[in-house]
């Protein structure tokens, strides 16, 4: 049953809130609803996600939103790390409590100029300082899920969310549960590792269909107080390069500042308590390019365009068509497509290994498949795909594998809901 209802904050037909899933229970429905009704009174929302912990996520996240808030703006920051929520002392908030109507929690509101900045995390709800959160597997995603639901943030121009790191399942239930945000911007600092880390993170988001606003280096090089000379510490222009490589826009680079940690334990953002620092001129240099209507524009670009890389697709097949769930395939159909993306240099049809959870992934990452084109297929092993650098588009129908590859390179492959059994 579809229910036919217009969304009461945005009068949006069209607004996801008002469409049941097919199989959806009602009380997800109706928690849907809520959280999405709330959402859609905000005008954009930013997630800051990084592939892995301490490269710098929480200082850009509350620097970003602050310095929106100074510019004016309404503002909100979301801190739903619940391993490391961050937030509330990079505000100088411990401690505070935290209000709340008949059904919803309110932030903590500042105010800063002529901008407001709503604070809510969730180390706002726990006890104690050094309370952990200890959720595990569906009381995560239920946790996650509730915190995200029961906030009311009224009207704000910006939401920015700082979410948990890494591609595992905590950063995909907040992708996912926040289906409208208008895309991430991701953290990296120069090494390598933070790099090889950062670019599985561009393709979690590619997957989730999340646009990438753009890369952050955080960390960049730090200039000596005495000398003036600049010494990467970290290496020398990673988050660039990389950025170059995966196609996604470069925003810019904070550098080395000791001040940083110092505001960070006092709970003042570098924009506020050094506005002319090297660390707050390279913030205000980030917002603007993240104001301006041609990143939107460039972000905004259908999907299968916007992936620079669709070079092997893989599809599963049993009796000539895709199979409605990927594990249970006879065989899969891999499609080597030129670097245009346009059109299907040759085609391989391979027998899979037996079906193990895990196993498909890394199986067709060593076939060098980076898009696998699925009927149905549960959130872990769209994580796991994620994890080995295949991205997932899901809820295409019972077609020949060519139809649907052609659609897809066409940027008109319909998809409907994903039919996962599991
Ligand atoms: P994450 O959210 O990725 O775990 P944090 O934002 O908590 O990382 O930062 C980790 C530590 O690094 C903090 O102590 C913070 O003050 C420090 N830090 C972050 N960015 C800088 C920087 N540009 N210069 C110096 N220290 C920084």
């Amino acid at each position: 049953m579809t229910t036919e209802k217009t969304c009461n904050s945005c009068n949006d037909s069209q607004c996801t809130a008002q469409q049941k899933r097919p199989g959806e229970r009602e009380e997800d429905f109706l928690e849907r609803q809520v959280l999405l009704s709330r959402m859609c009174r905000i005008q954009r929302k930013i997630m800051v996600v990084s592939g892995k912990g301490g490269v710098g996520k929480s200082t850009v996240a509350v620097n970003l939103a602050t310095a929106l808030a100074l510019a004016g703006k309404r503002v909100g920051i979301l801190d739903v790390d619940i391993h490391g929520p961050s937030v509330p002392k990079l505000l100088h908030l411990e401690g505070s409590q935290i209000a709340a109507s008949e059904d919803a929690l309110l932030p903590v509101a500042l105010r800063y100029g002529d901008g407001n900045l709503h604070v809510m995390s969730i180390g706002l709800l726990l006890q104690a300082r050094d309370d952990a959160v200890i959720w595990r597997g569906p009381r995560k995603y239920g946790a996650i899920k509730q915190f995200l639901k029961d906030v009311e943030w009224g009207e704000l121009d910006y939401l920015v969310i700082d979410s948990p790191p890494g591609t595992g399942d905590e950063p995909l239930a907040v992708a996912q549960l926040i289906e409208n945000a208008d895309g991430a911007v991701v953290v990296t600092t120069p090494q390598e590792v933070a790099v090889q880390d950062v670019r599985r993170c561009i393709v979690f988001c590619r997957q989730l269909e999340l646009p990438v606003l753009g890369v952050v280096e955080n960390m960049s090089g730090f200039t000596c107080p005495k000398c003036g000379e600049l010494v990467r510490i970290f290496g020398a222009d990673g988050g660039r390069a990389m950025a170059e490589e995966m196609r996604v826009p470069y925003l810019g680079s904070i550098p080395i500042e000791p001040e940083v940690v110092v505001s960070g334990d006092s709970g003042k953002p570098m924009v506020l308590a050094h506005p002319h620092s090297e660390t707050a001129k390279a913030f205000g240099r980030i917002v603007r390019t993240l104001l301006e209507p041609e990143l939107r524009a460039a972000t905004e670009r259908p999907v299968a365009a916007r992936d620079g890389a669709l070079s092997r697709i893989a599809v599963p097949v049993t009796g000539g068509v895709l199979s409605s769930h990927f594990g249970h395939c006879e065989q899969f159909v891999l499609f080597d497509v030129d670097a245009e993306g346009k059109s299907v240099l040759q085609t391989q049809v391979l027998k899979p290994p037996p079906h193990e959870p895990g196993t498909f992934p890394r199986w067709l990452r060593e076939q060098g498949a980076t898009v696998i084109i699925a009927g149905g297929m549960g959130s872990r092993a769209q994580s796991l795909f994620a994890e080995n650098g295949i991205r997932v588009v899901v809820g295409a129908s019972s077609d020949q594998p060519g139809i649907l590859v052609r659609a897809f390179l066409d940027g008109c492959l319909s998809t409907g809901a994903n039919a996962c059994d599991h």
